[in-house]
This record gives structure tokens, C-alpha cells and sequence, in this order.
């Protein structure tokens, strides 16, 4: 899942861990995962977020098996993509976000 998680300067949204709620602190160790019995009529289901090993495992054992999933980052850049964002543009507005520290 997504959160707004409040910190010094302001609400920034981090991805959130489906499984055992820990912020994924770093994109390298998650996983989107869609629970294919969930996929509706027009093909469309929701994301969940997760942690690779354990955590993935659990989300695994409670759907039987019937989950699909990809890289978190692979998932990251399938957004920027369908949203139309430019690279440039997520660079420039990073290096704000840091100034500013959220
Ligand atoms: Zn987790």
C-alpha cells in the first residue's frame, strides 16, 4: 500500500509493506504483487506492495500460490511511464525534495 507518513517539513507518501506494515525503505526490496483471483471483468485488480523473502512468501501461502508480481522499481517505472512523467523532470523535482527534506 501507499501512506502519507507526516515528517519535519511536511506529508510525503512512502510505499508501505501489505504484509507486516513496515515502510519498503529502498524499491530494491519490494515486490508489486497482484492476487490473480482478484483481476475484475475489465481486467483491472489492485497492487500490493511487499517485502521480498518473508513477507512475499506470506501474501504467496495466503492466495495459494495464484499471485503475480514484479521488481518494485520495474512497477515504479511502468508509473512514471503510463503518467507521462519525464526523467528530467523527476530529477529536478528529487533534488527539491531533499532541499526541503521530505
Ligand atoms: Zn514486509
Amino acid at each position: 500500500m501507499i501512506e502519507a507518513v507526516t515528517k519535519q517539513r511536511g506529508i510525503a507518501p512512502y510505499f508501505v509493506c501489505d504484509q507486516c506494515h513496515e515502510i519498503i525503505e529502498n524499491a530494491g526490496y519490494g515486490l508489486a504483487a497482484m492476487p490473480q483471483l482478484r483481476i475484475n471483468v475489465q481486467g483491472r485488480t489492485e497492487v500490493l506492495h511487499v517485502h521480498k523473502g518473508k513477507c512475499y512468501k506470506m501474501l504467496e501461502d495466503k492466495w495459494d500460490g495464484r499471485v503475480g508480481s514484479v521488481e518494485l522499481l520495474r512497477h515504479i517505472e511502468l508509473l512514471i511511464h503510463n503518467s507521462r512523467v519525464e526523467l528530467s523532470d523527476i530529477q529536478k523535482l528529487r533534488d527539491n525534495y531533499e532541499q526541503i527534506g521530505l
